[in-house]
Order: C-alpha cells, then structure tokens, then sequence
C-alpha cells in the first residue's frame, strides 16, 4: 500500500511545475509549502526567484495558499513582501489546514495541488482529501533531525513510485 504516498508529479523545483498543463487539468488553486520547497529552510524572506515564480503563477489566475507546518513568526516574515493567504502551524499530514485552505480560496479539493517538499505531509495529506500533488527536490540539505528522519522511509516511497512508473503502473 505505499501507492497512497504516491505523489502525481514529481520536479526538481517549482520553477519546473507546467503551470498551463496544471490549469488545463482544472487546477485553479496551488497550496504552496514554505521550507525547502518555495525557499530554503535557513531564508527568512521570500526571495526574487520564489517571488517571481509566485507572481507567474497568479498572474495565470492560480489563486494561491500558503499552508505551512511552520510558527507564525515564520510565516509572517516569510509572506510579508508577497502577502498570500496563509496557514501556519498547518499540522500536515493532518486534514484540517488543507481543507481550510481549499475553502479560503472557495475551490474544491479536486480543483487544487499541493506542492511541497516532503511525502509524509505535504503529499499524503493532500492526496487523503483528492487534492493533486507535486513533490519538488528539497532545495537545501540542512533540515531538522524530525525531517531527516522522515527522509528514509521516504526514499523507499521514492525508490517504489519509480520502480511502478518504469512498469507503468504509476496511479497517473
Ligand atoms: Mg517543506
């Protein structure tokens, strides 16, 4: 049963996320992670790359969350020159902030991807509620020893989506 941590897409960054594949599919809302995902988890601000990725994806009409495991003050700082919604302290894999998130935007679940770094959170919680998911490569090698950990049984994940895309049994 490791199918159900399958994400849809993987990319290396968001940068390589085809957004008009992504709205042609009836994608209209992205919740984005912060950590290793948007920016590397040392940076405290959004940087020019993250932020003109942002602009492009709203200036396709994506509307856009942030939903993030983080604190607030990381958030906060995080979001100040971009001014997204935001949930903070999301407790991902949990259900609840997705769903949230998917309302503040007035969309459906299937209307919606998330996109995030980690397959114990940001995939298997968005695809429990039918949201499509991208895994982007963590963008920096230092993380917390709670996510170091988790990055074992998650290449296993990895190494599987890989061996059932090769047999073309991949749930794409
Ligand atoms: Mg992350």
């Amino acid at each position: 049963m490791v199918e159900k941590f399958f994400p849809d897409e993987i990319v290396d960054k968001v940068q390589d996320i085809d957004l008009g594949k992504l709205w042609n599919k009836g994608i209209k809302g992205l919740l984005l992670d912060i950590d290793n995902t948007l920016v590397p988890s040392y940076m405290k601000e959004a940087d020019n790359s993250a932020i003109k990725w942002i602009k492009e994806a709203k200036n396709r009409g994506f509307k856009l969350c942030i939903v993030s495991n983080a604190a607030k003050r990381r958030v906060e700082k995080f979001n100040e020159r971009i001014k997204l919604n935001a949930i903070y302290r999301a407790l991902k894999p949990m259900s609840g902030s997705f769903r949230r998130a998917v309302a503040l935007m007035g969309l459906k679940p299937g209307e919606t991807a998330t996109i995030g770094d980690q397959v114990f959170t940001d995939i298997y919680g968005g695809k429990r509620l039918g949201i499509y998911t991208i895994l982007v490569k963590p963008l920096h090698k230092k993380e917390s020893l709670f996510v170091r950990l988790k990055r074992y049984p998650e290449r296993y994940i990895l190494k599987k989506y890989y061996e059932a895309i090769k047999k073309g049994k991949s749930n794409r």
